[in-house]
């Protein structure tokens, strides 16, 4: 999901929080929304589908209010379900408090028992309304204090924007797995945002990252800064560097679009493939596919082209709707790719429906071989901080053999960087610091053992 909260005396908010969230569109296009508040109440205006769509009749009229927080839904906890969609307001003793919130808990279900057995009912199946139901029930005297009270009961990866009707928040977890920046608008307001680029588009300055463990919030006095707790170490998402986060973007420190470049190097390093031509799966595949041709001198060229027109692949319900969809967003250029041994590089392989059909439509397109490069290592285990790879049985790396792998989808050639590999292609995030738990098993916290069906991971 992305996050965005603006507090600004000036700014039209409603118009300022679509293009800030237009600008973190890639994070989730499951449902989004906004809310605004008048100075006394908090109002939102949530809906279906793409920023665009959600709006499509225009943003609400500005209510006044100086402050706002909005939100783009990736669904991984509580299913494509009109009903949870961010952001989230409710009353409570201490007044309303709206809340969106980026990652996923991984001790939800004790929590959701605990509360079900104080007779707490729900009416959404998210995250979120667990920990608005947290702060609104704590018996802490300030608000500062029952958001650290909440964070310190919830466990796993959370990124959150919070408003009530004259104060922002800005909350990250204590492993810092999902980013969250603050930045400082033209006319003296504060925004923070899951990725810089929604800033850029705001024309705001980045200020600083939030800190892992840490509590913003910004009101008439300021920018404060509270810490509620810390984890023995600190788990950025190494996949945001790989796939998510849009590559002009900067997380912790460390350059998106640079990481991708250097992960093409390091593959290059990694498989020295003799080669005549270098492209890429586009978008996620591009900045690596650029810095493989960069390292290798083999030149890089656009074989395949993105209807642009289409979403993200990966987001749709079933396999065969998966497989026509790679047709409808990706086509071969033949003239380009004719006869030529071809490095292939994309981002990731996860089910391995996308790579299997492009494979073929290389081939079909008269390619002599292909080589095919992954700039993620094999995803072999479930994420439980909000990205969603969260079925076990449908990772094929977590069934196959690297051989199987490239047998299954037919390639010549197969490689996944190496995690060492990609550790150095993120020079700005100390290797400890980074989480690699889907490639390497090593969680940070405590893992569900089984999903809210029930299942076994
Ligand atoms: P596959 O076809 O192997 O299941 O999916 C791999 C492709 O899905 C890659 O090109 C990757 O860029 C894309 N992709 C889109 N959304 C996601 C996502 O949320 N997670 C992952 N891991 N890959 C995704
Ligand atoms: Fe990111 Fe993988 Fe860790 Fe999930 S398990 S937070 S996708 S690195
Ligand atoms: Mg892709």
């Amino acid at each position: 999901c992305g996050v965005i909260g603006i507090f600004d005396k000036t700014l039209d908010i409603p118009r300022y929080l679509y293009w800030g969230l237009f600008a973190l569109q890639h994070r989730g296009q499951e449902s989004g929304g906004i809310a605004l508040t008048d100075g006394h109440d908090i109002h939102t205006y949530r809906g279906m589908g793409l920023i665009s769509t959600v709006f499509e009749k225009g943003v609400p009229e500005d209510l006044g209010g100086h402050i706002g927080i909005g939100h783009v839904r990736y669904s991984t906890t509580g299913s494509n379900n009109p009903r949870n969609i961010q952001p989230l307001a409710v009353y409570s003793s201490f007044g309303q408090i709206a809340l969106a919130h980026n990652g996923n808990l991984t001790n939800t279900r004790e929590l959701r028992e605990e509360l079900d057995a104080s007779g707490v009912t729900f009416q959404t199946t998210m995250d979120t309304e667990l920990i608005v139901n947290l702060i609104s029930r704590s018996r802490q005297n300030t608000i500062v204090e029952r958001i650290k009270e909440s964070m310190n009961r919830i466990q796993g990866a959370f990124s959150i924007v919070a408003m009530t009707k004259d104060r922002l928040y800005g909350i990250r977890d204590a492993y810092g797995f999902r980013p969250l920046c603050i930045g400082r608008t033209t006319t003296g307001g504060w925004v923070i945002a899951s990725e810089t680029c929604g800033l850029d588009a705001l024309g705001a300055t980045f200020v600083r990252d939030v800190q892992p463990g840490e509590v913003v919030e910004i009101s008439e006095d300021g920018v404060k800064s509270y810490f509620y707790g810390k984890a023995d170490r600190k788990q950025v998402c190494s996949f945001e560097y790989i796939y998510f986060a849009r590559p002009d973007s900067v997380i912790d420190g460390q350059d998106i679009y640079q990481a991708r470049l250097n992960m093409g190097k390091e593959m290059w390093n990694e498989t020295q493939y003799d080669a005549d031509l270098v492209i890429s799966v586009p978008d996620s595949g591009n900045t690596a596919a650029i810095g493989y041709s960069m390292a290798s001198g083999i030149p890089f060229n656009h074989g395949l082209i993105k209807n642009r027109y289409m979403g993200r692949t990966f987001i749709k319900p079933n396999q065969k709707e998966r497989e026509l969809a790679v047709r409808m967003k990706l086509n071969v250029v033949k003239s380009v790719v004719q006869g030529k041994r071809i490095v292939m590089v994309d981002d990731s392989i996860v089910r391995g429906t996308t790579s299997g059909i492009i494979c073929k439509m290389l081939r079909e397109a008269g390619a002599r071989e292909v080589y095919m490069c992954v700039s993620a290592p094999p995803i072999m285990y479930s994420c439980f901080y909000g990205i969603d790879t969260s079925v076990r049985k449908e990772l094929i790396a977590s069934a196959l053999s690297v051989e199987e792998i490239r047998k299954y989808i037919g390639v010549d050639k197969l490689h996944f960087i190496s995690i060492d590999g990609l550790c150095r292609a993120i020079p700005g995030i100390p290797k400890e610091d980074l989480c690699l738990a889907c490639f390497n098993n090593d969680y940070p916290t405590d893992i569900p053992v089984t999903n809210e069906e029930g299942e076994k991971y």
